[in-house]
């Protein structure tokens, strides 16, 4: 549907109009510590909220069967969250545009030791054009914006002339399973977008990521004996090293990709967490150590964990202690495979038009080094995924904050976006 200049100056009008009150739903959103586990109160607000606007409410739990049978799920484990997934249904009087998904998650990452911020975590302060706060940028803010840019249009009159569903998920940060659990539960549209902190600019193509977990045992006995035993530290460390050494091997192999080959490195292996040992005056008899390893879109999940598994199995066998104590792997988050944005779709055109017309730019396109949900809707709902959201700082680190200015712009954009995609129609009297 064409809008007219007037109906889309409006529409811009109409985002300004809301933004304090878009801000002060951000700092609430913010306030909610909801990492993972822990966003069963945060997703109860934005239940409400969504309710209070009048949308038809859904509110479900994870299907774990369902889940861990879909090649996309993520690894169970006894950390995987229980809040409930919750979508705000927008129906039109008369369906005559195209239906979109608008999507955020709600969980963040922890904070880390409180004296390294300058801010509390929680506080969503504002200085000068930045709110600070765990989640600000990652993604309160998108989170927000899903709901301020229906509200802009409402605020003159109009609603989306196509479905909408309003999607708030969890288990973003750590296997995807929360937007895998939409797609299971049978929730489709002809577009889906997605407000993550993207510097208002469009994920092109996204990585795949995989969690897994590596348990070395050793042998126990007082440090004066100790070549009588077995150090499982040392024994990870040397396991490590060959995970650093596949992890060259991969971003070697990424110099052919069509999308990532100009990145030196694309592909990070994190040890994101490492435990073990009981005593300093004792040879340790466990460790345990948390990876992270991105992998190419098109690259199959499952392939790439059967190739970490068979490289670590054979650098045991040649490992004199290890190889009569194979370390166990055990896949316990992500199994996601990345995705591409394939170039020239509708959705990527009425999106261009609507940031050009917010912003006075062109809109840029990126790769992505990290996670991001939009896979589910590329890859399984084969659907047009719009990664597109706000200039944010220091995400998953000390400090994180979100550019206001930023939010408003690209809240406008998406305003203009669902109103030319879903076209509009006057709210009911
Ligand atoms: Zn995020």
């Amino acid at each position: 549907m064409q809008l007219s200049e007037d109906i889309r100056s409006k529409i811009i009008e109409a985002v300004n109009a809301g933004f304090d009150d878009q801000i002060a739903f951000t700092r609430e959103l913010v306030a909610f510590p909801s990492q993972r586990g822990a966003e069963h109160a945060v997703q109860d607000h934005i239940f409400r909220q969504m309710r209070q606007r009048g949308y038809a409410m859904e509110r479900f739990e994870m299907d774990r069967a369902a889940l861990e049978s879909h090649p996309g799920g993520g690894a169970w484990s006894d950390t995987h969250s229980s809040a409930p997934i919750v979508v705000g249904i927008h129906r039109p009087r008369e369906e005559m545009g195209r239906s979109l998904i608008l999507q955020a998650h709600v969980d963040v990452v922890p904070e880390g030791p409180h004296a390294m911020w300058e801010r509390a975590p929680y506080a969503g302060e504002i200085d000068g054009d930045w709110m600070y706060g765990r989640g600000a940028a990652d993604m309160k803010a998108g989170a927000a914006a899903n709901l301020f840019a229906l509200d802009a249009l409402r605020r003159i009159g109009l609603q989306p002339a196509a479905t909408v569903y309003i999607q708030s998920v969890v288990e973003e940060e750590s296997t995807g399973n929360g937007a895998l659990m939409t797609h299971l539960r049978g929730y489709r549209a002809d577009a889906a977008l997605i407000p993550e902190p993207e510097d208002e600019e469009l994920v092109r193509a996204n990585i795949g990521v995989l969690w897994f977990r590596i348990e070395v045992s050793g042998l126990p006995v007082h440090v004066s004996d100790m070549g009588t035993g077995s150090n499982a530290i040392d024994a990870a460390w040397r396991v490590i090293g060959e995970l650093r050494a596949l992890e060259a091997e991969w971003n070697a192999r990424a110099k052919d990709d069509p999308h990532f080959g100009d990145d030196p490195h694309p592909l990070n292996l994190n040890i994101g967490k490492i435990e073990g040992g009981d005593w300093a005056s004792s040879v340790p008899c466990w460790c345990a150590v948390d990876c992270r390893i991105a992998i190419l879109p098109g690259m199959d999940a499952h392939e790439a964990a059967r190739e970490i598994e068979g490289r670590i199995a054979a650098f045991t066998r040649a490992d004199s202690y290890l190889a009569n104590n194979p370390p166990k792997v055990i896949f316990n988050g992500f199994r996601a495979q990345g995705y591409v944005l394939e170039p020239g779709s509708d959705a990527e055109a009425v999106l261009a038009k609507a940031h050009r017309e917010a912003i006075g730019k062109p809109l840029n396109l990126r790769t992505a080094r990290a996670y991001l949900d939009a896979r589910v809707y590329a890859l399984y709902d084969r659907i047009p995924a719009l990664c597109y959201g706000p200039t944010g700082k220091n995400v998953h680190g000390y400090n994180e904050c979100v550019s206001l200015p930023s939010v408003r712009r690209i809240t406008a954009a998406m305003a203009l976006f669902i109103a030319e995609w879903c076209g509009v129609e006057s709210i009911e009297t």
